[in-house]
């Protein structure tokens, strides 16, 4: 059989990988000149670096099998990460109980509260009794109005901005459930691949392509060809490319613009899941900005809500003793901060950058990039299950497997490779049927 697969991330590659093993035809169409999508890389110092941060955790075990079946389980390292809280002016270490006990910000009893149901929601696991529930009114119920204020409200802020109030509990539960496997003994450790998660976008090329498949890279998809309720081929600009079955792994608004003959009901359920635009500013610093990898930001104040000091995790010497980190915003579309350029967006944040580190001096600024992704985060609502779009579309011979079908996990790369996995399955046994 002869597959279509829309998208070079870790979905499209994914599944073109399963399916070239199994002895079919694939191709795959990447709009942009590289493949990785949101975790393709660029170069810094000579080595290469994601466009936005990226780690994984002990949990993610679809993503570490797939590194392990491509041999490249020896570039698979786990590092320490030190995860920290900006609050009025001082960064607290916020990783082990001890962190947790010593953070001041809030009474000790809240403090008691903010540990134990992190416990508890490491051990729950009935989700589903949480579909209803906002992550507001839950924490706000069992944490506490000061835990709210003070770490989970600008957490949930950080993601969704003005739609956190909207945001599921089933979100938050899937972000600390997982998180906590990656934390043991009073630390938490993390993965990261020697030379960069683009390590594993190249191997999956180079096995597509040993297994007979075609990637073409600059080759936006403009229109899924449907005769008779059917997917039929592909368009590319002018040309056109014949295929027994496709499978799409873009954004649904993409989606939607490939395929207008979708019916009303399952376009609609597309159109229902919005999207918070990641937008991230990364600087290639001459000295370090603090001691933290993952530092989350608690101060209405300050315009961005993360800064991720990349070199903290991962060792400098490897970008030639450059100091890496990436300030990270998820806004939505039309936001200012959405439309603003580098520059514009450096000047905007440098007087925070000082609260941080008050000799924080612009010229050790070596380098600077901007990078944003409209589809950067879906935004998880209430009874998110009712809302999931099917993986088989009613366009027959026509599947779709992008990052809003992923629940009730946050999104993330290990879960792109199993909907990869998944959607790659879906085909091969479908096209058994085929006509
Ligand atoms: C700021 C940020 C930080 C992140 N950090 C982490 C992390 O630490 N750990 C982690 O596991 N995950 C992280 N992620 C998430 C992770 O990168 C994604 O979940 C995963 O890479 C998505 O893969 P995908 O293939 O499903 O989608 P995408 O990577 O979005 O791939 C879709 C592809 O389709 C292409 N495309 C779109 N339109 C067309 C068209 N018309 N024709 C052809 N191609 C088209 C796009 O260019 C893209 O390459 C992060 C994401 C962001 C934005």
């Amino acid at each position: 059989m002869n597959f279509g697969i829309v998208g070079g991330g870790l979905a499209g590659l994914t599944a073109a990988y399963e399916l070239g093993k199994e002895g079919h035809k694939v191709s795959v169409f990447e709009k942009e000149a590289e493949l990785g999508g949101q975790a393709a890389t660029f170069m810094v110092a000579g080595e290469r670096l994601e466009v936005f941060y990226h780690h994984i955790f002990a949990s993610d075990v679809d993503i570490i099998s797939l590194i392990n079946e491509l041999g490249l389980g020896e570039k698979l390292m786990w590092l320490d990460s030190r995860v920290g809280f900006f609050h009025q002016g001082k960064i607290y270490d916020f990783v082990t109980p001890i962190d947790l006990m010593r953070f001041s910000p809030i009474g000790l009893v809240d403090r008691l509260r903010l540990g134990l149901i992190s416990l508890y929601l490491r051990w729950y696991k009935n989700w589903p009794k949480m579909e209803g529930t906002t992550a507001k009114e839950w924490l706000l119920r069992y944490g506490g109005r000061r835990n709210y204020e003070v770490v989970w409200g600008p957490l949930l802020k950080n993601k969704f901005g003005a739609s956190s109030d909207e945001v599921s509990m089933v979100w938050f539960w899937g972000k600390i459930h997982l998180r906590f496997t990656s934390r043991q003994q009073g630390k938490e450790r993390l993965g990261y691949m020697s030379g960069s998660f683009g390590t594993l976008v190249d191997a999956l090329k180079e096995r597509i392509i040993d297994c007979g498949g075609q990637i073409h890279t600059s080759s936006p998809v403009s229109t899924i060809i449907v005769e008779e309720g059917k997917a039929i081929g592909l368009r590319v600009g002018e040309q056109t490319y014949p295929f027994d079955a496709i499978i799409a792994t873009v954004p649904s608004p993409a989606f939607l613009d490939m395929v207008p003959q979708l019916p009303a009901g399952y376009a609609q359920k597309l159109e229902r899941v919005r999207y918070q635009m990641a937008v991230c500013l990364v600087l290639i610093l001459k000295r370090p900005l603090s001691h933290i990898y993952w530092l989350n930001v608690s101060d209405p104040s300050i315009p961005f809500v993360v800064v991720i000091e990349h070199t903290n995790f991962v060792d400098p010497s490897i970008y030639d003793g450059k100091r890496i980190i990436y300030i990270s915003n998820y806004v939505s579309k039309d936001s200012p901060l959405g439309s603003l350029d580098a520059d514009e967006l450096l000047i905007e944040y440098m007087p925070h950058l000082r609260k941080i580190n008050p000799e924080f001096d612009p010229a050790c600024i070596e380098e600077r990039y901007l990078f944003r992704e409209e589809a950067g985060q879906p935004i998880i609502t209430t009874h998110y299950s009712s809302r999931v779009p099917d993986h088989r579309t009613p366009i027959s011979h026509l599947y779709l497997a992008n990052t809003t079908q992923i629940y009730p996990e946050d999104r993330g790369m290990n879960y792109s490779v199993r909907l990869g996995r998944k959607t790659a399955k879906m085909v091969s046994s479908g096209s058994a049927m085929f006509p």
